[in-house]
């Protein structure tokens, strides 16, 4: 952090500063300007220390932090990157990584015929949600735990992995109105290859600290998406909860911004450009989601390609066997057609050597 003394500042106000330096456990280090400003700079760990401790003293002019907020996911070096593994399978090394499947699982027939038909394209991770995040608390909120078992069955039947999201501490009730013994953490924990959590809850700090506790020991990896509102350095700040508390294996995943932009065209604005941000200021694996982002399947082939070529490790799509009857998200949903040409194309352009990463 460094501290740039008003030109008019006088020696007592220096030495207010320096004190409150010590205070702090940190040492000091004056650098006198040609134009008569000093500037302190602050040796030591300050991550701890808001700027704000040192602007409101006499004679400060300005503070600046030259040190990331986001310390652990920060990419030290270019070569830096961070391979998320799971069992024999490498996220956020040199194969780009598809994740496909149903925005939420609804039957047994459904979710075996579309886990059959992304095990069929080469993809080696099934999505689907067991619990759904609703917007609406009329809407159809998943399978609960049974929803889990049938994803567990697929996995079993394909040898896919499966990722699927954490909605929460809370218990879900199945559709008979019963309430599930454990908590939906609980429960994910137990099946899940990946827990996935939603835009929802990337700010629910508490919540990101027991997911990581509960899932540090199994080394089981956590894919974090950006909040829908969230800046770049909220959503790196969110990674580095969970990184603090014990577990490192983080993927993040974009999946659209809220603008101003028209629900019509699309659900949300991909930003795209985050991914080479990303990919600059961290070292994790970096993800796109093709389906939520853009809201119509017809635009899912351009932004998946769009998303690889920024250099994307993997993408996060939405597929159903019956996309007009899907009880979620039918519109974003590709066919078994459009994933499969989704998965040759964008693994072409991967290895065509012409992609940022
Ligand atoms: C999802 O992937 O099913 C989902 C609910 O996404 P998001 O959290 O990005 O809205
Ligand atoms: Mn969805």
């Amino acid at each position: 952090m460094i501290i740039h003394m008003a030109k008019n500042s006088t020696k007592e106000q220096r030495q207010a500063v320096f004190d409150r330096i010590g205070s702090c456990g940190l040492k000091h280090e004056v650098i006198h300007g040609s134009t008569g400003i000093d500037v302190i700079g602050i040796l030591g760990d300050t991550s701890s220390v808001e700027e704000s401790f040192f602007a409101e003293l006499g004679g400060v002019a300005r503070v600046t932090r030259v040190t990331k907020p986001y310390r652990r996911v920060f990419r030290k070096v270019p070569s830096d990157s961070k391979i998320v593994r799971v069992g024999d399978l490498e996220i956020g090394g040199r194969d780009l990584v598809v994740m496909a499947g149903p925005c939420s699982v609804e039957s047994e027939q459904q979710l075996m015929t579309i886990a059959a038909y992304v095990a069929g394209c080469g993809i080696k991770v099934l999505r689907g949600g067991a619990y759904k995040p609703r917007t609406s608390p009329y809407s159809f909120s998943g399978l609960g735990l049974e929803g889990l078992k049938l994803l567990a069955r697929a996995r079993e039947k394909h040898g896919l992995k499966i990722i699927t999201e954490a909605t929460g501490l809370h218990r879900h009730a199945t559709k008979d109105g019963v309430m599930e013994e454990k908590n939906v953490l609980e429960n994910v924990i137990e099946y899940a290859d990946i827990v996935q959590v939603g835009a929802r809850n990337m700010k629910s700090y508490g919540f990101l600290q027991e997911v990581a506790r509960l899932t540090r020991e199994k080394k089981i990896p956590i894919l974090l998406k950006r909040g829908e509102s969230s800046t770049i350095e909220d959503f790196l700040l969110a990674a580095e909860h969970i990184v603090i508390a014990g577990n490192p294996n983080v993927i993040l995943c974009l999946r659209g911004i809220r603008t101003f932009e028209d629900t019509g065209f699309q659900r949300y604005t991909p930003d795209i450009g985050a991914i080479a941000v990303l990919k600059r200021e961290c070292n994790l694996p970096v993800f796109f989601d093709p389906s939520h982002s853009t809201g119509y399947r017809e635009n899912v082939h351009a932004v998946s390609m769009a998303a690889v070529a920024a250099g994307a490790d993997g993408l996060l799509i939405e597929t159903h066997n019956d996309p007009a009857n899907a009880l979620c998200d039918g519109e974003q949903s590709v066919t078994s057609e459009q994933l499969a040409k989704i998965k040759k194309d964008a693994d072409l352009l991967r290895t065509c050597g012409i992609c940022s990463n």
